[in-house]
């Protein structure tokens, strides 16, 4: 694949699927040196004593090209033999483990307890999977979301996966947040790049929890930083994002409520073709404003829809370098 702006440096911010989609697409035009990503833990928690990342195993499988196609994430063609002998012997089934996922976390879990960091382990997987680009654990130090409902406070993978997340989210927590620290190679990779890409993601649960460690905002501070809205025509593709905006904010899911939530972090952000009525109110939130076609329900469309974007991206790059000159 072509190599696109060829010297375009850019970090990447991602949770699971909406981020994998993007940033699987800018990989096919961004290379290793080019294109460093980013991932939410707060997703992470223990499962049979398994330590599970959802989000940087999303991540991985997808630029290993593993990954379900449909559902986004997973392992492509996997079997359950496992989890069906499980659920037989009265165990808890509703986090699904696929046979081959298993072996990820059987290895994480041992690496983790020779002392390796989740750093190297991910850097590990990733060489074992064939992926050179670089994926990051946002930390190396647990940072477990929490959701506030009216039924209690639930770990996040319980009000995801679970509960569906249909309780009403009244608010956030994050355990361990007091000792969290982005590790050096996340402050690095963001120190060095062009341009921070917040990724599709869910602003709440897979953004904030990296924009939220210590020193993260303030090495992005002065970087142009682009968003692509995870909401379109008010909606979420897929996953709580939308019915969050609404009940931790009062306001319906929008791309000015994307563009709200993110502030003055970002200097751009893409929004979908459907929301192109709004590209000219949203100008008045932001500095640049583009509609284009955003959904990547395929590898081709990833593809597309990343060069799109990328070239959004270089052109702000440009015009935020020709300014301070
Ligand atoms: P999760 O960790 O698997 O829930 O995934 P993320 O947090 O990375 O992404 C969830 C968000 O991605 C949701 O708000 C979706 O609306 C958004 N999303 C998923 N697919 C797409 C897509 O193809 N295009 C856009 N623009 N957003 C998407
Ligand atoms: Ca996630």
């Amino acid at each position: 694949m072509e190599q696109f702006p060829s010297d375009l440096k850019i970090t990447a911010l991602a949770g699971g699927v909406g981020g994998s989609r993007l940033v699987r697409g800018m990989a096919e035009h961004l290379s290793p040196q080019q294109l460093t990503v980013v991932v939410n833990t707060g997703d992470d928690f223990v499962h049979f004593g398994l330590p599970i990342s959802p989000d940087l195993d999303t991540v991985l499988y997808n630029l290993a090209d593993v990954a379900q196609k449909v559902e986004g994430w997973g392992i492509q063609n996997d079997t359950h033999a496992c989890m069906t002998a499980l659920a037989n012997l009265g165990g808890d089934s509703w986090f699904r483990l696929g046979d081959r996922d298993l072996a990820t976390h059987l290895l994480r879990g041992e690496w983790l307890r020779e002392g390796l960091s989740l750093t190297e382990i991910t850097g590990r997987l990733a060489r074992a999977l064939g992926v050179y680009h670089a994926i990051l654990p946002m930390s190396d130090d647990p940072c477990r979301t929490l959701v506030e409902t009216d039924g209690g406070v639930l770990e996040f993978q319980h009000y995801f996966v679970k509960e569906r997340w249909q309780p009403v989210c009244r608010g956030l927590r994050w355990q361990g947040a007091e000792n969290a620290r982005p590790t050096p190679q996340v402050l690095a990779a963001l120190q060095e790049a062009d341009a921070v890409v917040v990724c599709p993601s869910n602003p709440f649960v897979s953004v904030d929890p990296i924009l939220n460690l210590p020193g993260v905002r303030q090495v992005m501070a002065g970087k142009p930083v682009v968003a692509m809205s995870p909401i379109i025509g008010g909606m979420a593709v897929k996953g709580p994002a939308a019915k969050m905006f609404l009940e931790l904010t009062g306001e319906p899911a929008s791309v000015e409520a994307v563009a709200a939530h993110y502030g003055d972090l970002l200097a751009g952000m893409a929004v979908d073709e459907v929301d192109d009525p709004l590209v000219e109110s949203l100008s008045r939130q932001l500095h640049y404003v583009r509609a284009m076609p955003t959904l990547m329900l395929n590898r081709e469309k990833q593809i597309e829809v990343a060069a799109d974007f990328l070239a959004f991206v270089a052109e702000i790059v440009a015009e935020e370098r020709t300014a301070r000159a």
